[in-house]
C-alpha cells in the first residue's frame, strides 16, 4: 500500500531563525554607585552605538544602601538594561557572577561602575578580540597613583599566588575585559562559591591578550576596596589557587626536626663531656616561644583552608537575587 502524499512530513513554512543575541553584554557590578551609574550607562550606550554593536547592559546592584537600583530601573526606560538587585552586599566577585549568568550576548564586557577604565579603550579591545582572541583584558599601564605600600603588598601577593600555582595570573590585570561566549559559559560552569575571579579568568584558559590602559580617578564616591576587603580577597585568592601554604609546613617541620636533633646531640655530648650545665633559660624560652608561634601559624593556615572547605560543603548559593527587571527584550 502506498502512503498518501499528504501523510508525508514536510516543513510547511520556511522558518527564519533570528539571532536575538546582542553583540555585546556589558556586566556592571555596582555597590553604592548612584552618582556614577547614569553617566556610566550613557557612556557605555554611546560607545556601543558608535562601534555599531547591538548591546544590553546588566547592572548588578550589590546590596547598595543608596538609590543605585532605582537609577538602573530609571535608565532601563531608555536603554536595554537588565537590573538585578542582590539581597545584600555579597562582594564584587559574586556580583560579577550574578551578572555573567544573565548575559546573552555573543561577547561579554565586564566594567566597573565608576568608569575608572575609560570606555574609549573598548574599540581597541574589540579590535584585538576580532583578530581572534577569546579574551582581551586590560592591564594597568602603571601604578603611579597608588601608595608605595599598596604597590609592594600587591606585588608580593601576586608573587606568592603564582608560587607553584598551575596558572599564571597576570599581576596588573583588571576585571575590565571582553570575553567570548564560550569563555563565559566555561566560567559559569565552575561550581565553586569562594570566587576569586582574577584567578578563575586565568584558570579557564583560552587565547588571551592584554591591552595596557591608563586608569582615571573615580568619577564620584570612594573606593569600596579598603585594606580589610583587599586582605580578605587576597586570602580567598591564595587559598583557592595555591596549596603551598599548606604544604610548606612539611618542609619547615622537616628542617626544624633536623636542627632539633643536631641540637639534642650537642646537648647530650656537652653534658657527658663537661657535666650538667644548669643555665639555659634563654635557650629554652626562645625555643618554646618560637615553636609555639610556628605551630599556631600553621594551625591558622589549616584553619583558613578548612573555613573555605566548610563554606563550599554547605553549598549555599554565592548570592541571592531579591529583584530583577529587564528592558532588554526578554520580558
Ligand atoms: N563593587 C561591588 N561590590 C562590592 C565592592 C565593589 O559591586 O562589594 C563594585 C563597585 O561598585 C565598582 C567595582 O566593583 O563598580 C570596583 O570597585 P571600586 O571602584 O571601589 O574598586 P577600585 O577601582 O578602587 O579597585
Ligand atoms: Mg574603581
Amino acid at each position: 500500500m502506498t502512503m498518501p502524499e499528504h501523510a508525508c512530513f514536510r516543513p510547511l513554512n520556511p522558518i527564519t531563525i533570528v539571532d536575538l543575541r546582542p553583540d555585546l553584554s556589558f556586566v556592571i557590578p555596582a555597590f553604592n554607585e548612584e552618582e556614577n551609574l547614569r553617566n556610566t550607562l550613557l557612556d557605555v550606550a554611546d560607545e556601543a552605538v558608535r562601534l555599531n554593536k547591538t548591546y544590553e547592559i546588566i547592572v548588578v546592584d550589590d546590596g547598595s544602601s543608596d538609590r543605585t537600583y532605582e537609577q538602573a530601573i530609571a535608565l532601563s526606560r531608555d536603554l536595554p538594561v537588565v537590573a538585578v538587585r542582590l539581597s545584600r552586599n555579597f562582594g564584587k566577585e559574586q556580583a560579577m557572577s550574578a551578572g555573567l549568568s544573565r548575559t546573552r550576548g555573543n561577547a561579554v564586557v565586564i566594567l566597573d561602575a565608576d568608569l575608572q577604565e575609560p570606555i574609549s579603550t573598548l574599540g581597541q579591545m574589540i579590535e584585538r578580540f576580532e583578530q581572534g582572541y577569546d579574551v582581551v583584558y586590560a592591564v594597568r599601564a602603571h601604578r603611579d597613583d597608588e601608595s608605595a605600600l599598596k604597590r609592594v603588598l600587591t606585588g608580593g601577593f601576586y608573587k606568592l599566588l603564582c608560587l607553584g600555582s598551575e596558572c599564571d595570573i597576570p599581576p596588573d590585570a583588571r576585571d575590565y575585559r571582553i570575553m567570548d561566549r564560550k569563555v563565559v559559559d566555561a566560567l559559569l560552569a565552575l561550581p565553586e562559591r569562594n570566587k576569586f575571579m582574577k584567578g578563575l579568568f586565568s584558570w579557564v584558559g583560552f587565547k588571551s591578550c592584554a591591552v595596557p590602559i591608563e586608569l582615571r580617578p573615580r568619577q564620584a564616591g570612594t573606593t569600596k576596596f579598603g585594606l580589610r576587603r583587599l586582605f580578605r580577597l587576597a586570602l580567598t585568592g591564595l587559598t583557592s589557587f595555591s596549596t603551598w601554604p599548606l604544604r610548606i609546613w612539611t618542609v619547615i617541620g622537616f628542617f626544624i626536626a633536623v636542627l632539633s636533633m643536631l641540637f639534642s646531640f650537642w646537648i647530650v655530648l656537652k653534658t657527658l663531656v663537661w657535666g650538667v650545665d644548669v643555665p639555659g633559660f634563654a635557650t629554652i624560652t626562645a625555643a618554646i616561644c618560637f615553636l609555639g608561634g610556628l605551630q599556631l601559624l600553621s594551625i591558622g593556615v589549616i584553619g583558613e583552608y578548612l573555613s573555605r572547605v566548610f563554606s563550599e560543603v554547605k553549598q549555599r548559593p554565592g548570592y541571592i537575587v531579591s529583584e530583577e527587571l529587564s528592558s532588554a527584550g526578554r520580558g
